[in-house]
């Protein structure tokens, strides 16, 4: 059987008009599945008896099983590892982030990119995901937020920040961006989306493809020998390619580019890095996110101390770049960044 969420509303449209129904009932179905969460042909309203029966016999509106839940300590972070049909799993994560929620999704069993501070990247490429099991982390998601605290309804954020490098997977992550941009469905806009890339060239050529959401790139370090360590994608990409990339990206007006910023201890937040930051990068829309490291079991590298991290923050600031420090949620469930494996 096929899924429902395989489905675009043009696809969709397509197919009910090839049973002889009116295409309108297509725009009826995705209101009542992403907007009202009907989760059974049965229950839908206003489609035709024989439209309605078709659906049952023929598609299907399952979700991936989620077959471990966890919250955090502190109660707000939920991560939840989601049953594939041919048993891989992968995880994602409901993040609280200001007063909405942001849901964290994944876009590949496994990822091809070895970054060496990621516990995904200990693992290699399983396979990609397709888009409706990126589509199915988000709804699945985005329910569980609804049944557990009914007052936050409105549909959350997402990063692709989960398990993969989303732009190695490109075709399957845009087709789901139309489902979720679809004005009778979820109407997300592109302002809610955030994808980051460790710096996949092939990909980002066709990042304006994308509706115009935002980018985050893992930036790390300024110098390439540094940041081949850090994400070996780097030797074959190296920076002063990706930046020339950047630049042809259409922002809108006040839109940034974010630089996601590991801070490792002793290793990447010196003078020296800022000077080299400012050589590059003076000029560019862009906003630093600085991350201090999480360990994982075997990490090679150490957390920094947050008066390393503030310096670093202070500089950056100093050298007239809006800089942020990201207060890690979740540590203590392994749902931080780069700290999610399917095991
Ligand atoms: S940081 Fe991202 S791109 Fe790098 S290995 Fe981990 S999941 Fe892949």
């Amino acid at each position: 059987m096929k899924s429902f969420y395989n489905y675009t509303l043009n696809e969709l449209e397509d197919l009910v008009t090839s049973i002889g129904q009116k295409s309108a009932h297509a725009r009826t179905l995705f209101t009542q599945v992403y907007k009202k969460q009907i989760d059974s042909f049965e229950n839908i309203e206003n489609i035709s008896l024989e439209l309605k029966e078709y659906l049952i016999k023929n598609i299907s509106l399952e979700l991936p099983k989620v077959v471990k839940e966890q919250v955090s300590t502190d109660q707000k972070t939920v991560k939840f590892l989601v049953q594939m049909n041919d048993g891989r799993t992968v995880e994602t994560v409901l993040v609280p982030f200001e007063k909405k929620y942001t849901i964290c999704i994944s876009s590949q069993v496994g990822c091809a990119m070895k970054c060496s501070f990621c516990f995904t990247g200990t693992q290699g490429l399983t396979r990609h995901l397709d888009s409706t099991e990126i589509l199915a982390q988000y709804v699945l998601a985005f329910k569980w937020l609804k049944k557990n605290m009914p007052e936050k309804s409105a549909p959350p954020n997402i990063v692709f920040m989960g398990q993969g490098e989303p732009l190695h997977n490109i075709e399957q992550v845009k087709k789901c961006l139309g489902i979720l941009f679809t004005t009778e469905g979820l109407h997300l806009g592109p302002r809610q989306v955030t994808l980051s890339t460790a710096g996949y060239l092939p990909g980002l050529r066709d990042f304006n493809d994308l509706m115009g959401i935002n980018l985050a790139l893992s930036f790390h370090s300024p110098f390439d020998e540094q940041r081949n360590e850090l994400i070996p994608l780097n030797k074959a990409y190296p920076l002063s390619e990706i930046i020339k990339q950047l630049k042809t990206i259409n922002l809108r007006k006040r839109q940034f580019l974010t630089f996601e910023y590991l801070i490792i201890k002793d290793m990447n937040h010196s003078l020296e890095h800022i000077e080299r930051i400012k050589e590059l990068l003076t000029g560019l829309p862009v906003i630093f996110n600085l991350i201090p490291f999480n360990e994982f079991p075997g990490s090679p590298y150490k957390r920094p101390l947050m008066k390393d991290v503030e310096w670093f923050k202070e500089q950056l600031s100093e050298s007239g770049f809006h800089t942020m420090v990201r207060t890690t949620k979740g540590d203590d469930i392994l749902a931080a960044c780069g700290q999610l494996n399917t095991k």
